[in-house]
């Protein structure tokens, strides 16, 4: 049960009505976000929702049978807008692209790939700078600095920074620097991290575990907005099976199932979803026609010489084109009658 409350309850209001929820044998958790504040009730037994809709303080009461409660689509229908402020978003009935290196590597480089999304009209960067690797002995990302530069570049050129956060220490540091704080396929439950985030007033964009199931990737979501942070994006980047002809199998499925039980943005990785380069414009497109509000992949002006992941990147003429037929593919959706 998610109940929402006015913004100008009592204190006394409030305790009256977690008493009464508590009494119907509901365990009662408030939390608090950004745009509101709701009771959250986890228990199984039947009541009247009436009985409760009589007490003061109440906007509005929603039965909620999913596990998560506050990213299911079952209280909020009205799918979530992400506002990254200069009239940029990611949102239902918009199509974001984001692009990007898969390592920030230097400040040319940087503004090698500003220059190429510029002339494409792209406003959203990714970009590693603390990077996950599988071995440690690989390129592990350029840190703060990295980021510093970076947003230099970005901040004047108008362009949104989607960046990795691996631990809970880096959130404040990297805090001002940010406007999409990434969590990794590596640490998706990671459940202090995502408690921290919970505390942020950025959005955090959730990738699903390595070999997550759907609904993990939503309880991993609720423990964002549950800790006060409204501001999620979910993406589907591929998970693990045993198909090894591919670096992942990108689950395609996981879209218009997403989008069924959430109201939250979904946005898919072909780059580390399929890992082949060639192979990644068809699994962008694939994923435009399942339902994605956006499309997030690796772009590099030289991917044979790329820091990390140049197998699965592509170059700035193939990123354009790409770009160019996401949207292309995005009319051609909007032309049918999908979710
Ligand atoms: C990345 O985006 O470069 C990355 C490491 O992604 P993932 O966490 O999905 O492997
Ligand atoms: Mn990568």
């Amino acid at each position: 049960m998610i109940i929402q409350l006015n913004q100008d309850i009592s204190t006394s209001q409030k305790e009256a009505l977690m008493d009464k929820v508590n009494r119907m044998g509901y365990k009662v958790t408030e939390v608090k976000t950004q745009v509101g504040d709701y009771l959250i009730g986890i228990g199984k037994s039947a009541f009247d929702i009436r009985k409760i809709g009589v007490l003061e303080g109440i906007q509005d009461i929603h039965i909620v049978s999913d596990e998560y409660k506050l990213v299911s689509k079952k209280w909020k229908v009205k799918p979530t807008r992400i506002d990254l402020g200069e009239g940029i978003g990611i949102e239902d009935g918009d199509m974001a692209i984001i692009t990007g290196p898969c390592s920030i590597e230097s400040e040319e480089q940087i503004a090698k790939v500003i220059a190429h999304m510029k002339e494409n009209q792209i406003t959203m960067m990714r970009g590693g700078v603390f990077k996950p690797r599988s071995s440690p002995y690989a390129f592990r990302g350029l840190g703060m600095d990295g980021l510093k530069l970076w947003y230099q570049q970005a901040k004047a050129a108008g362009i949104k920074i989607v960046t990795e956060v691996m631990q809970v220490s880096q959130i404040e540091e990297m805090h001002d620097y940010v406007d999409v704080f990434q969590v990794g396929a590596r640490n998706t439950q990671n459940f202090n991290l995502l408690d921290e985030l919970g505390k942020v007033d950025k959005a955090v964009m959730i990738k699903r575990g390595i070999s997550g199931t759907i609904e993990e990737l939503l309880q991993s979501a609720e423990y964002v907005f549950s800790g006060g942070n409204e501001k999620l994006i979910l993406c589907e980047r591929g998970i693990r099976t045993y198909e090894k002809a591919s670096r992942n199998t990108l689950d395609l499925n996981a879209v218009p199932i997403l989008k069924s039980k959430s109201h939250l943005p979904v946005i898919v990785d072909p780059s580390h979803g399929i890992g082949i380069r060639e192979f990644v414009p068809q699994m962008a497109l694939a994923g435009v026609m399942a339902g994605a509000d956006g499309i997030i992949y690796e772009s590099h002006e030289n991917p044979d010489k790329a820091y990390s992941d140049g197998q699965q990147t592509l170059n700035f003429d193939q990123s354009a084109l790409l770009a160019d037929q996401i949207r292309k593919t995005f009319d051609l959706r909007k032309t049918f009658d999908l979710l």
